[in-house]
């Protein structure tokens, strides 16, 4: 009898060839990425220490100032997601003992409070009700009253649709107290007006994936003089040997030396992703998403639907909408995936059920995805009973596009 031998990887997982579903990504990130990223994350890799790759890293430093709005020589993508760089920011800039002030209004402002925490800091706190921009005189007298080392606050709040309008007057309340400034523009470089340098921000951080319409992997940060000299003359070293921006500085700065492996692919994908900025010219860009994230909002409304932030804080990029009465706002979130391949997000933490959350955010920031995103949710808001005129929606954000 003749046996037929068990090949050797009978145990293998039988997993079929990757084929994701095709989506049009309007939730807070990721966004759609244009398929000039996509491309040039599909070139062959060379090492990170390559002269070729080098070049390339000074490329993407100046792309990633000119986005900022900055000069400073500290601007860099780091190894990970937002939280990556965000971490970098606080983790070096916060030494312990340090006191930091974080009016936090949502989500994303909690998490820079942790983040205080776990480098050792002391977070001060000013009240900020969730879904409302701080007061910058708020910020002032916190300051007064506290005397920080830091304060941290968060431009575009991406839980609550939430921007933070009038930035200089919270920087200058904060340098007239010796503080640095940590901003978290995740969700506004490359989509809404940033100027790093113009607003007196020390320290700024973002993410790829949400504006800049780059998946994620490398997250830009970027730090004036007087921050890195503070980084520079801490007693205590940081507390994360990864994102140690002292130990960095080897790699990032003249030397080039090995500190750990730069992810090639997604330095490759920043920087396509920030040519296209260029190419589109900062402020244009801008521009497309106050018009694009305009009509949409206007088409929101018109269908009966309220923003959440109000408008002096009005965030183009993440257009917050009060779920309507009596509707499920999981069962709309899944028909829009399931039925009409739209991603868009529920609420995140005390906005739970509370709010759809629609990002209308760099290469998703288009016409056409505004009109589809209208026709669909209108669609699953009307079957789910809800009191909306989708066509009225429809009419007001095509006359506007
Ligand atoms: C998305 C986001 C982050 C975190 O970025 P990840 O890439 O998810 O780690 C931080 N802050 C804000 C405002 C964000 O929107």
């Amino acid at each position: 009898m003749s046996r037929q031998a068990e090949p050797d990887h009978a145990d293998a997982p039988d997993v079929d060839e990757l084929t994701p579903p095709d989506r049009t990504l309007m939730g807070p990130g990721p966004s759609d990425v244009n398929p000039r990223v996509l491309r040039a994350m599909s070139t062959p890799l060379v090492g990170h220490l390559d002269p070729s790759f080098v070049e390339m890293m000074d490329e993407v430093q100046d792309l990633l100032r000119y986005a900022f709005r900055t000069d400073n020589q500290w601007t860099i993508p780091v190894s990970g997601t937002g939280s990556a760089a965000m971490e970098a920011a606080i983790g070096n800039v916060v030494a312990p003992g340090d006191l930091a002030l974080v009016p936090s209004n949502g989500y994303f402002g909690d998490r820079m409070a942790e983040m205080v925490r776990r480098a050792g800091g002391e977070v001060a706190r000013v009240d900020a009700p969730w879904g409302e921009p701080l007061d910058p005189a708020d910020v002032r007298s916190g300051v007064e009253e506290h005397d920080p080392d830091v304060v941290g606050f968060v431009h575009a709040e991406t839980s609550t649709g939430a921007l933070q309008p009038n930035v200089p007057a919270i920087t200058e309340a904060a340098h007239d107290a010796g503080a640095l400034v940590i901003a978290d523009c995740v969700t506004s470089l490359g989509g809404v007006e940033l100027r790093v340098d113009e607003w007196g921000i020390d320290v700024a951080y973002s993410g790829p994936q949400k504006c800049l319409s780059c998946p994620p992997g490398a997250s830009p940060l970027t730090l004036n003089d007087r921050a890195m000299d503070a980084v520079r003359s801490r007693d205590e070293p940081v507390r994360s040997w990864y994102l140690d921006l002292s130990l960095l500085e080897d790699y990032w700065g003249d030397e080039r030396a090995y500190h750990h492996t730069a992810p090639v692919t997604n330095v490759y994908a920043l920087r396509e992703a920030l040519r296209l900025v260029a190419e589109e010219g900062i402020e244009e860009r801008w521009e497309r998403h106050r018009h694009v994230a305009g009509a949409l909002r206007a088409g929101l409304e018109e269908m009966g639907l309220a923003l959440n932030a109000p408008e002096e804080a009005w965030l183009p990029s993440l257009n917050a909408v009060r779920v309507p009465d009596g509707v499920d706002d999981s069962a709309v979130i899944e028909r829009l995936l399931d039925e009409h391949g739209i991603e868009i997000a529920s609420g995140l933490g005390a906005m739970t059920g509370e709010v759809f959350r629609i990002g209308c955010m760099g290469h998703s920031a288009r016409p056409g995805n505004v009109m589809a995103l209208l026709a669909a949710l209108g669609t699953e808001l009307e079957r789910a009973g809800a009191d909306v005129d989708a066509d009225a929606g429809l009419a007001t954000a095509r006359s506007e596009l």
